[in-house]
C-alpha cells in the first residue's frame, strides 16, 4: 500500500512568531492523522518548527534547496544544511520556483540528487499552465517534465520521492481541477513511472493534488483512486482548514 499523504506549503508567508504559533496549533490538533503529514515552512523556521515537532506525526519539509553541494553561493541554504534541522522533506520544482527563479529541468535534476544524498525525500512538483492545459498539451509536459529532472534516477532513488500534480492553473486561483481531471492525470502519470521504473514501483508511488485544494472540495479529489493526497498552499495557513482536509484523506 502507498503512502497517503498531506502536505502543507507556507511559502514566503509567516514570520517566525506566527509560524511557531501555527505549528503549536497543528501540534495540539493533529495526534493521530490516519495519512501521513508534512508541513513545508521557509528556510529560517525549519530549525524551530522541527524541535517544537519532535516525536509528533508532522514532518517537517524546506520549501527548496540548492543547486550546489556548498561553497560560495551567497545566500543560497543547501541540502545538507536543511538536513541538519531535523527536516525530512523537501519540495522542489514547485510552479512559482519554475517560472519567477527560471528553475530549469537540469538545475531540478541537480537538486533532486543533492537531496537524496542528504536523506531528505523530496516532493517533486509538476504540471502544466493553463495554455498549455488550452493546448491539450498537457500529457507532454508532465511528461517532460519528469524525463528531464527524475527519470534518470535509480528505482531505489525514485521510489523515495512523492510526486506533486499540481495544474499552474489551479494554484492559488480558486480554480480547481476537477476530480475527473485530476484522476485522469494522476493515472497518466503513474503509466509513465510504470514504463519506466515496473508497475510494482509505480504502484507505491505517492502522487498528490495540488492546486487550491481545499477543506471544501478535499474530499471529492481524494475519492479518486490515483490521487494519494493533497499539497496544499493557502489552506496549509489556517490550522482549522488544514486539520480538516488532514481529516479528508
Ligand atoms: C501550492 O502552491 O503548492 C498550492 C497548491 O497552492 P494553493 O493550494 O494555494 O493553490
Amino acid at each position: 500500500m502507498r503512502t497517503k499523504m498531506v502536505a502543507g506549503n507556507w511559502k514566503m508567508n509567516k514570520n517566525l512568531q506566527e509560524g511557531l504559533a501555527l505549528a503549536a496549533e497543528l501540534k495540539q490538533q493533529v495526534t493521530n492523522p490516519t495519512c501521513t503529514v508534512v508541513i513545508g515552512t521557509p528556510f529560517i523556521h525549519l530549525a524551530p518548527v522541527c524541535e517544537l515537532l519532535k516525536n509528533t506525526p508532522i514532518a517537517v519539509a524546506a520549501e527548496n534547496c540548492a543547486d550546489k553541494e556548498k561553497g560560495a553561493f551567497t545566500g543560497e541554504v543547501s541540502a545538507e544544511m536543511i538536513a541538519s534541522t531535523g527536516a525530512q522533506y523537501c519540495i522542489i520544482g514547485h510552479s512559482e520556483r519554475r517560472a519567477y527563479y527560471h528553475e530549469t529541468y537540469d538545475i531540478l535534476r541537480e537538486k533532486v540528487l543533492l537531496a537524496l544524498q542528504n536523506n531528505l525525500k523530496p516532493i517533486f512538483c509538476i504540471g502544466e499552465v493553463k495554455e498549455e492545459r488550452e493546448a491539450g498539451r498537457q500529457n507532454e509536459v508532465v511528461k517532460a517534465q519528469l524525463e528531464g529532472s527524475v527519470f534518470n534516477l535509480s528505482a531505489e532513488e525514485f521510489g523515495k520521492i512523492t510526486l506533486a500534480y499540481e495544474p499552474v492553473w489551479a494554484i492559488g486561483t480558486g480554480l480547481t481541477a476537477t476530480p475527473e481531471q485530476a484522476q485522469q492525470m494522476h493515472a497518466y502519470i503513474r503509466s509513465l513511472v510504470a514504463a519506466k521504473y515496473g508497475q510494482t514501483v509505480a504502484d507505491e508511488t505517492t502522487i498528490l493534488y495540488g492546486g487550491s485544494c481545499n477543506e471544501k472540495n478535499a474530499k471529492e479529489l481524494f475519492a479518486n483512486p490515483d490521487v494519494d493526497g493533497g499539497l496544499i498552499g493557502g489552506a496549509s495557513l489556517i490550522a482549522e482548514k488544514f486539520c480538516s482536509i488532514i481529516a479528508a484523506r
